[in-house]
């Protein structure tokens, strides 16, 4: 978390350094923690692929990532220029053991000529399947054993499914410590999502209503208008199922339900969040079959413009049999939400790019004003919208200005556009600066993550055994198959969706 209080000096070792995820938001998120002053005094960032590169030209393609994606925009000349001084570029296949001993070298001459140990941190940017070489190679090179100052960085997905994380978790315990791993989901770098926290710990007002007494139900709607792009091949193995919900809304879930942690910890909170996880309602093939949705979307039109289906887009097999779309209804066996409903949705191809938590309060008990004086009677709800808008509104009734009693639903808001002037940082950049101080608050622990997969399996299982043949099942430009609206319509409650002002 933000301290500003810099961290020693560091090497990063981006594994994938040539690659989407590095050029769109790595090396813009380590760019702009340089001009906002958070980066060490000694800092080192190695490139790392096949592609031969010399460090100048790596230097290249890196600002031209940063001119296009940074949300600072285009590098100015002179600050770049001392930046890059710091960056380099070494080709190396993952699998050459031998190449590794060069990082040794490099992170050598960096502590001679700093006089110091720095940190080393490890970026896992490239395919999973490689997540289990590199551990091992930089193991076998010996860059690992410093519990205190090494670190390492794996990029979703975490396993494909419960047994292969176990697997993962395993072969990362023989040769890391847990302090160093660091399992991200970029999800809960991003402010909004952070400041659920804040929200429900930093104000007294919350907590005593955050509770099954007072919350009817809760939404969670991650939704999106892209296909697949040129994402068909990883996608086609994996699904919306494993690819959101197993991770992102499940971490979003956790956020709202935790217990109130004794101090900020980064293992406390973590511990709180487990706990949410153990608690969740396991999945029975009755459950399966009344408690979730799946969809894959068709052809259609998408603001104008003709869009292919699913089974259609590059990549994709024709007879495919992946969901793009999941929604699914969870519960959470404890006393604070025994019967609480948690809708859980997200899709591709949808009317909407949105992610957006809902938290529906009670309705009054007794209803004081007559039915005539309420236009659009609402209850209470809390919306905590992620993206693209960054808001936080509370929706209450209130009287119209007027001679005559009319009730009308008004938000309370609080947003971020209207209430900070400076640029709020990307998840990235969060995420990165945790990693140089050290905190993994932010950071899925491996136990975590296995519960994730646990509580997904029996959904999993069900989808991949038994063909949908109503694939596909829903248009583009829409909210999802016609299932999903009943799923949650059979307990007398629809999806919320917000009247946003910018689309993504
Ligand atoms: P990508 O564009 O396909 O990049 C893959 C990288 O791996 C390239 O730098 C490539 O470099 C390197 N690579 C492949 N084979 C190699 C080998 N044998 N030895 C050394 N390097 C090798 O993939 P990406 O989109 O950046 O995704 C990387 C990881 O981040 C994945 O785990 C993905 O799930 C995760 N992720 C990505 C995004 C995103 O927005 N892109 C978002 C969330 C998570 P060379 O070709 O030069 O060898």
């Amino acid at each position: 978390m933000n301290t500003q209080i810099k961290s020693d000096p560091t090497v990063f070792v981006i594994f994938g350094g040539t690659g989407d995820l590095n050029m769109r938001k790595l090396a813009p998120a380590l760019y702009n923690l340089y001009l906002d002053g958070w980066m060490p005094k000694q800092f080192s960032i190695i490139g790392t692929g096949r592609t031969k590169y010399t460090d100048e030209q790596y230097r290249q393609t890196l600002l031209d990532g940063i001119n296009q994606f940074s949300r600072s925009g285009k590098a100015d000349p002179v600050k770049w220029k001392a930046f890059s001084e710091s960056v380099y570029y070494q080709s190396s296949d993952v699998k050459d053991h031998e190449s590794y001993k060069e990082f040794g070298t490099r992170i050598e001459k960096h502590a001679a000529d700093w006089k110091t140990k720095p940190n080393v941190i490890y970026y896992m940017a490239v395919s999973p399947n490689f997540f289990p070489i590199i551990a091992s190679n930089l193991s076998k090179a010996k860059l690992t054993q410093d519990t205190k100052r090494v670190r390492v960085v794996i990029e979703k997905p975490f396993g494909h499914d419960l047994e292969s994380a176990k697997e993962l978790n395993q072969l990362l315990a023989n040769i890391f410590d847990e302090c160093q791993i660091y399992r991200i989901d970029h999800y809960l770098g991003k402010e909004t999502v952070q400041n659920i926290m804040a929200f429900r710990f930093a104000n007294s007002l919350f907590e005593p209503l955050w509770n099954r007494n007072y919350i009817e139900h809760v939404q969670i709607s991650v939704t999106e208008q892209l296909g697949m792009g040129e994402r068909g091949d990883y996608y086609d193995g994996s699904g919306a199922l494993r690819d959101m919900i197993q991770n992102h809304l499940l971490q979003l879930l956790c956020l709202v339900a935790m217990e109130t942690p004794i101090n900020w910890e980064s293992d406390e909170v973590r511990n709180r969040k487990v706990e949410v996880l153990r608690a969740m309602r396991p999945f029975t093939a009755d459950d399966v079959r009344n408690s979730t949705v799946r969809g894959q979307y068709a052809k259609g039109w998408m603001e104008g413009k003709e869009v292919p289906g699913y089974r259609e887009e590059a990549k994709v097999d024709p007879q495919s049999n992946t969901e793009t779309f999941a929604a699914i209804k969870f519960f959470v066996d404890n006393w604070r939400w025994q019967g609480v409903p948690f809708y859980l949705r997200t899709g591709k191809r949808l009317h909407q790019s949105a992610s957006v938590i809902t938290i529906q309060f009670r309705d009054v008990p007794h209803k004081v004003f007559p039915s005539e004086t309420s236009e659009s009677w609402a209850q209470n709800r809390l919306i905590i919208s992620i993206q693209p808008e960054m808001s936080i509104r509370l929706q209450v009734q209130a009287k119209r200005p007027g001679l005559d009693m009319i009730l009308n639903p008004v938000d309370m808001v609080f947003d971020y556009k209207g209430t900070y002037s400076n640029q709020t940082p990307e998840a990235y950049e969060t995420l990165l600066l945790d990693t140089m101080m050290g905190d993994q608050t932010l950071f899925m622990r491996g136990d975590q993550v296995e519960s994730a997969w646990e509580l997904v399996m029996p959904i999993l299982n069900t989808w991949q055994n038994k063909k949908s043949l109503s694939f596909p099942n829903y248009s583009a430009d829409s909210w999802g198959p016609e299932s999903a609206e009943a799923l949650i319509a059979r307990d007398g409650f629809h999806w919320f969706t917000l009247p946003l002002t910018s689309k993504k």
